[in-house]
């Protein structure tokens, strides 16, 4: 059972009930769902999470969806690792990855997803959809697939073959738009007025946005039921980082963080700060699409839309529906945004992989590379406790990294091998 109020218009306060909704009528305000916290408060308990599945939906008390038969393809529950050669490098002795290239469709975007698309059944739509920056189409696919329903996603032309076959293999309707990102965004909202279709992150975002506080509860979960001082993390949107940071939250408001009072009845929707939470959340984006660190620079309160040219293709949003909620996190958590030039994106990339034998996506090479900045910046310290969210896989942005990498392509003999071993390094 889903312990679910309905949905809460994000500026005006608007209530509505929890339908496939996700723009106030009144102010065109963002819906946000609303929980009965002061029921879950009585049912939570850590006991009660570890002994849930291996997936997001160990914490389906907190999550906005009937949970009895989930669409779930086990996403969620990926490994928090220590970084060991990155922290070395960095000069940073607590670092930890939190590697969620390794979910089924190998991105983040799973756990939105696996969300969105329960409660679309739920609702009893046959036909889910998204507007996509490619993992998202992956994604929407792959859960299409497993729940024996209809997938049609719109993805922007020029994204990278990874990710155009990564979301064809599950044979959804694969709609390749010759468009900016931004622009197949506002097809797909026309579109949805008009088909009986869940487009995940249009009609239901609300929903959607939630399985991303998943990200939140885990690495609380996974260092023992403690929040980091520092959490690195990319956005397009925006909507990943502000869950986080409700994630972090909500479990400090409902005292499942170890020495922290609850206080579930001073949950209120994304204002929610317990005071104990005090993890700096530290935005980073790809210079070549930074609206939400160009706003945070200038202390504007609206983000300006931009014209993505950057690399990393999966946050190219020039137009952030989260942008503003985002700053407000920023700015309540003490954290910073900052934009990777976009000549060490591949260094970044290439760093993660030479030091923790991990091969992230570009949207992993900003990341790293934004962590490396707040590490010589001295904005995080050597010993404080830090966490780097790893969102998506290497093999699905190879064109990247094509140039920079160099096999040895020999003769089938001793010979051939050791001229190009003693002079190839
Ligand atoms: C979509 C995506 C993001 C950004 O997510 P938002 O919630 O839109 O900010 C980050 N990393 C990867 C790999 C993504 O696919
Ligand atoms: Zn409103």
């Amino acid at each position: 059972m889903a312990f679910v109020n309905g949905l809460k218009c994000r500026e005006c306060g608007r209530e509505y009930p929890a339908e496939p909704l996700n723009v106030c009528d009144f102010c065109f305000g963002p819906l946000e769902v609303v929980y009965d916290y002061a029921t879950i408060s009585e049912v939570i308990s850590r006991d009660r999470i570890e002994k849930g599945p291996l997936s997001i939906w160990r914490y389906k008390d907190l999550l906005p969806a009937e949970a009895d038969d989930p669409v779930d393809i086990m996403a969620g529950f990926t490994p928090l690792i220590k970084a060991k050669g990155l922290g070395k490098t960095l000069g940073l002795n607590n670092l930890y990855i939190k590697n969620d290239s390794v979910n089924p469709s190998f991105s983040f975007k799973d756990r939105p997803v696996s969300v969105a698309a329960t409660k679309a059944l739920e609702f009893g739509y046959e036909t889910i959809a998204c507007a996509s920056t490619g993992n998202l189409a992956c994604s929407v696919a792959a859960h299409a697939a497993r729940a024996g329903i209809r997938a049609v996603v719109f993805i922007p032309s020029d994204l990278e073959r990874g990710k155009i076959i990564g979301a064809a293999i599950y044979n959804p309707v694969l709609v390749a738009v010759d468009g900016s990102y931004d622009q197949v965004n506002r097809l797909c909202s026309e579109l949805a007025d008009d088909y009986p279709w869940a487009f995940v992150n249009i009609n239901m975002r609300p929903y959607y946005a939630e399985g991303s506080k998943t990200l939140g509860y885990e690495v609380a979960e996974q260092l023992g039921w403690r929040l980091p001082d520092h959490v690195v993390v990319p956005a397009a949107s925006g909507a990943m980082f502000t869950k986080i940071w409700k994630g972090f939250n909500e479990m400090a408001c409902l005292g499942l963080l170890e020495g922290v009072e609850a206080s579930p009845f001073g949950i209120d929707q994304n204002t929610v700060h317990h005071p104990a939470v005090t993890t700096a959340m530290h935005m980073i984006q790809a210079e070549g699409c930074s609206p939400i660190v160009t706003a945070w620079a200038n202390k504007q309160t609206q983000v300006i839309a931009v014209r993505p040219d950057s690399l990393a293709k999966s946050l190219a949003i020039g137009n952030p529906a989260d942008g503003i909620y985002s700053l407000k996190v920023i700015d309540n958590s003490g954290g910073s945004a900052y934009a990777v030039p976009e000549s060490n994106i591949v260094d970044g990339i290439k760093l993660l992989a030479e030091t923790e034998g991990i091969f992230t996506e570009t949207a992993g090479g900003v990341t790293v590379s934004g962590l490396k900045h707040l590490a010589k910046s001295g904005a995080i310290k050597p010993d404080d406790l830090t966490v780097v969210y790893i969102t998506g896989n290497g093999l699905k942005t190879q064109e990247a990294v094509e140039g920079v990498v160099n096999p040895l392509y020999i003769k089938p003999s001793i010979r051939g091998f050791e001229e190009a071993f003693t002079g190839g390094k």
